[in-house]
């Protein structure tokens, strides 16, 4: 890789916006256009507040983001040691959320497709949750 970094936070909603700004201020490095940086701040907002909400529920534990530059490619991988997703082809699917009662729309892994060029979910039951994206 040409450049590499791994952070470390507690799933705490303050943390969702922290995340974001360190992910954009490294990718920065790749001379996003302004439309590009937006997209990777709502993709990695979208991972990592399911990672606080789905993953962790009531709990705060770690969430790990590591960002990896390979060329003009940028990785982001946010990995959580929560729950884990059942079904992850109707997880992915738009409008499915299991929590309808905290008025989720079921729309983060599509909007997490629509900004990135290829997200990838990897998940297994109470062992966690990791998914990368790649722009
Ligand atoms: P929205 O993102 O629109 O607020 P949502 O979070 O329910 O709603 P998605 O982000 O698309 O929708 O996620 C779909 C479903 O996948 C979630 O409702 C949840 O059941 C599951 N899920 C997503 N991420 C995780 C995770 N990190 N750990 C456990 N389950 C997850
Ligand atoms: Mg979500």
């Amino acid at each position: 890789y040409n450049n590499y970094m791994k952070m470390e936070f507690y799933s705490k909603s303050q943390n969702e916006a922290f995340a974001r700004v360190v992910v954009a201020a490294f990718a920065a490095q790749l001379d996003p256009t302004i439309e590009e940086i937006s997209d990777i701040k709502t993709a990695v907002s979208e991972a990592v507040t399911n990672a606080i909400i789905h993953g962790y529920e009531d709990k705060s534990d770690l969430i790990t983001v590591i960002c990896r530059i390979n060329d003009q490619e940028l990785e982001i991988i946010v990995e959580d040691k929560g729950k884990g997703i059942e079904d992850i082809q109707q997880a992915r699917e738009p409008l499915y959320t299991s929590k309808p009662e905290l008025e989720r729309s079921g729309m983060g892994f599509t909007v997490m497709e629509t900004f990135m060029d290829k997200v990838n979910v990897y998940s297994e039951i109470g062992k966690g949750t990791k998914v990368t994206m790649i722009k």
